[in-house]
């Protein structure tokens, strides 16, 4: 066992909802939370001094980008990640196991990993144009690849992502697991399952650190047996926190029930993420189903398409009724874009394609939608969880 401890620090009584409190060797941070993707190491556009200014208590990075570039035996000669990127806080990194196959299934056959929720998933969709679409072979003992970057052939097994990951040194390491597709069958999904299930079990027994945590993965897809079935196998098992992965199924209500059927089966002791979901207005439902964790791309993605957060939901900067609009993004946000620049300033620079437009939106939207964590943890705290989601649903428009 690790020396990464969760408590749970305040109950809503009217759901599952909980606030805790997430204890690190590089510090504490409290949940819900909201991980920044910091897929490549670095939160697209910001420096670890703008994390801090925005909110951010941890960051979640990426093991298959970092192991292909630089590598990680580089990373190790910082002592990992931490000293790496500057960043002293705590941190996540992803197993791998969701880019080998979405970069591998997905990119062939077109989808995502939840295609009719997230359609654009994958933080550094690389292949460009024209490139042949790369194989990924999966046997009971691991996963063969080839490069994004330049086409080399490379093999995950539980053993080599676990050495990985410990080499990049996070705070929380994920499992390796198969991600299913939401085009693969019942009986497809059952076979992988039980790859997955062997390789939790094997992810543990390769740990040499006791100073990271390692969150067991539940997959499943949309099968309710198989998801249950997962979620009562990960839950055994001496993980120090869990999540839920793969498809979530094909729209909203499958999600819920997803959670519905797993979460009950984990322990209560320790914290739980989904996977690759933070978009404000589904945060709520996962929150009040005993969620604890989220890692998303949307807020600053969305920002580098100048797709901005706001009360009212998301604004488009481009857009010419902009143009002339003196005030400020948000009047009720406190980040410093809101402070110092108009709308019509934003504008120009999206329109000009100026760089600073993208670091401006990225601020914002991360101060948006942290702000929003807090708040709802402030809720759960105060008992007032129900008050905050009315508050928050009145305003915003999807
Ligand atoms: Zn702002």
């Amino acid at each position: 066992m690790s020396n990464i401890t969760f408590e749970v620090e305040a109950e809503d009584p009217a759901s599952r909802a909980r606030a805790g409190l997430l204890r690190t060797p590089h510090g504490t941070a409290r949940t819900p939370l909201l991980c920044p993707v910091a897929t490549q190491a670095t939160v697209k556009t910001l420096d670890p001094h703008e994390l801090r200014e925005v909110g951010a208590e941890i960051v979640l990075a990426n093991a298959y980008h970092l192991y292909l570039r630089p590598g990680a035996d580089l990373v190790a000669h910082f002592g990992g990640l931490h000293g790496f990127m500057s960043w002293d806080g705590p941190m996540v990194t992803d197993s791998g196991g969701w880019q080998v196959f979405s970069l591998g299934f997905g990119l062939e056959h077109g989808v995502g990993k939840i295609a009719s929720l997230f359609p654009d998933e994958g933080e550094a969709r690389p292949r460009a144009r024209g490139q042949q679409p790369r194989l990924t072979r999966i046997d009971a003992d691991g996963v063969t690849f080839t490069s994004h970057i330049d086409g080399s052939t490379h093999r995950f097994t539980p053993e080599v992502s676990i050495a990985v990951q410990e080499k990049l040194g996070a705070d929380l390491m994920l499992a390796f697991d198969e991600c299913t597709s939401p085009l693969h069958d019942e009986a497809y999904t059952a076979q992988a399952l039980t790859r997955t299930h062997q390789w939790a079990e094997r992810c543990l027994a390769a740990r040499t650190r006791d100073d990271q945590g390692l969150l067991g993965i539940i997959q499943g897809g949309p099968f309710e047996a198989l998801r249950k079935a997962s979620a009562a196998f990960i839950g055994n098992l001496p993980f120090e926190g869990f999540a839920i992965g793969g498809s979530l199924g094909a729209s909203k209500d499958d999600m819920r029930r997803i959670l519905e059927w797993t979460l009950p089966l984990l322990p209560d002791q320790r914290p739980r993420h989904l996977l690759g979901i933070g978009e404000p207005e589904d945060i709520f439902d996962a929150v009040e189903r005993g969620i604890d964790m989220f890692d998303c791309v949307a807020p600053t993605r969305h920002a580098r398409h100048g797709v901005l957060y706001t009360p009212d939901g998301r604004l488009m900067i481009h857009n010419a009724r902009f143009r002339e609009d003196f005030g400020p993004l948000d009047p009720a946000c406190t980040c410093y874009p809101c402070a110092n620049f108009t709308r019509a300033y934003l504008r120009h620079l999206f329109v000009a394609d100026e760089l600073l437009g993208y670091r401006l939106a990225t601020i914002h939207n991360l101060t948006f939608a942290l702000g929003f964590m807090r708040r709802i943890r402030d809720g759960i705290v105060s008992g007032q969880l129900g008050e905050v989601r009315r508050s928050f649903e009145a305003r915003w428009r999807q």
